[in-house]
C-alpha cells in the first residue's frame, strides 16, 4: 500500500517520465522510459511496437514503481493487451517484469529470447568456478562476496521467468508484427545471446544494450556452464563491426537517447577500445602483471563492485591483445601473468 504522499510522488515521477516518452516511426513505436535503481544506469527504454496489435520489447524491472508506470502508459494509450514479449537479452532490467505481465493477463505467455540467455534469466552462476578464475587473475576474494550480494539484489528485481513455453530467437529469423517485419540480428558481446531487432524495410533497429549512445556496453567476465570463459569483448567488437556496415536510419537503444548516426558511434567505440588496448599494452611493457595489477594501474581508487567491472574490462582488452598476438601469458604460483611481446 502506498500513502497519499508517495502516490503523489509516483504521479509526479510518472508525469516527468511521460514527458520523455515518445511515439515514434509514425505511431508504430512507443518508447517508455522506466526507472532503475542502479548506480551506473538510472533508466531503461522499453518499446511497444504495433498499430492495433502490440508486442513489447524489453520490460523493465518488476518493482511497483516501474511496473505502475508501464501499466499507466498502457492505460493512457488504450493498449489493452500485449501479444508477446521480446527480450533483447537476459539482464534483469530487460526481462524483470515479464512474468508479472503474463501472470496479470496483460501479455500473452509468448516470450521470445535467444537460447544462450537461459543462464542469465535463471541468474545461475557457479560461484566456485568464478572463485577459481578470480583467484588466478589475482582478484581478492571479497569481490566474490560482492558478486553474491549483487546477484541477490538482481534476483529481487525480477520474478523468475518460466521459459518452458518460450520461443528461441535465432539469427536472421523473421518476426512479423502488426505494421512490419523484424529480422533478428545476433550480436553476441554484451551477453552471449544478445539480439537486435531490425526492420529492414523501414530502416530502424531496436538494439538492446549492444549500442548505447552514452555508455560503452560493458561486456562482463562471463563463464560458460562447461567452465570455459567467453571472450566477451572480442565477440562484441566483431558484432559492432557487422552493425557498422549495415544502414540504419534510426537505432532505438535499451538506455539513453535514440541513435541517429550509428556509424559515428561505433567508430568512437572502436577508437576507445583500441586506445585502451594500447594503454594496457604499454602498462605491461614495464613488467609482467596479473589482470588485477593491470586494473590497479589503469584505474585508481576503485570501489568494490567497480573492481569486478573494471577487471572484466581489462580481461576483455587482454583478449583483444591476445587476438592481435601482442601479448603472452604464463602462470606462476597459481597466478596468471601477462607480458607484452
Ligand atoms: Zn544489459
Ligand atoms: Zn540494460
Amino acid at each position: 500500500m502506498t500513502d497519499t504522499k508517495s502516490q503523489k510522488h509516483e504521479h509526479k515521477t510518472y508525469q516527468n517520465e511521460v514527458q520523455n516518452d515518445k511515439v515514434l516511426e509514425n505511431g508504430l513505436i512507443h518508447r517508455i522510459i522506466l526507472p532503475l535503481p542502479f548506480p551506473q544506469v538510472q533508466q531503461i527504454n522499453t518499446y511497444i511496437v504495433g498499430r492495433k496489435n502490440f508486442i513489447l520489447v524489453d520490460t523493465g524491472i518488476r518493482t511497483d514503481e516501474s511496473y505502475n508506470i508501464l501499466l499507466a502508459y498502457l492505460t493512457k494509450k488504450n493498449i489493452r493487451h500485449l501479444d508477446g514479449i521480446y527480450i533483447t537479452h537476459g539482464h534483469v532490467d530487460h526481462f524483470g517484469a515479464a512474468q508479472k505481465l503474463i501472470k496479470d493477463g496483460i501479455a500473452d505467455n509468448r516470450v521470445f529470447i535467444h537460447e544462450n540467455e537461459k543462464s542469465n534469466i535463471n541468474n545461475e552462476y557457479d560461484e566456485a568456478l568464478y572463485g577459481n578464475y578470480l583467484k588466478r587473475y589475482g582478484i581478492p576474494a571479497e569481490i566474490l562476496e560482492m558478486m553474491r550480494y549483487t546477484s541477490a539484489f538482481f534476483d529481487m528485481m525480477a520474478d523468475r521467468l518460466d521459459l518452458d513455453h518460450a520461443s528461441f530467437l535465432s539469427h536472421n529469423m523473421k518476426i512479423d508484427y502488426d505494421g512490419g517485419t523484424f529480422e533478428v540480428i545476433r550480436t553476441p558481446g554484451h551477453t552471449s545471446g544478445s539480439v537486435c531487432l531490425y526492420d529492414r524495410e523501414k530502416g530502424f533497429m531496436l538494439s538492446g544494450d549492444t549500442l548505447l549512445s552514452r555508455l560503452s556496453p560493458n561486456p562482463l567476465l562471463d563463464l560458460n556452464i562447461d567452465g570455459g570463459r567467453r571472450k566477451s569483448l572480442v565477440e562484441y567488437i566483431s558484432s559492432i563491426d557487422v552493425l557498422y556496415n549495415m544502414d540504419f536510419k534510426t537505432v532505438y537503444p535499451g538506455h539513453y537517447e535514440i541513435i541517429h548516426d550509428h556509424k559515428a558511434l561505433i567508430k568512437n567505440l572502436l577508437t576507445f577500445h583500441y586506445k585502451r588496448m594500447m594503454r594496457i599494452h604499454n602498462i605491461i611493457k614495464q613488467k609482467p602483471m596479473t589482470p588485477y595489477e593491470i586494473t590497479g594501474n589503469l584505474f585508481k581508487k576503485l570501489q568494490q563492485m567497480d573492481v569486478f567491472l573494471a577487471a572484466s574490462e581489462v580481461i576483455g582488452h587482454l583478449d583483444l591483445l591476445e587476438q592481435h598476438d601482442m601479448i603472452q601469458s604464463f602462470e606462476k604460483d597459481g597466478l596468471l601473468y601477462y607480458t607484452a611481446v
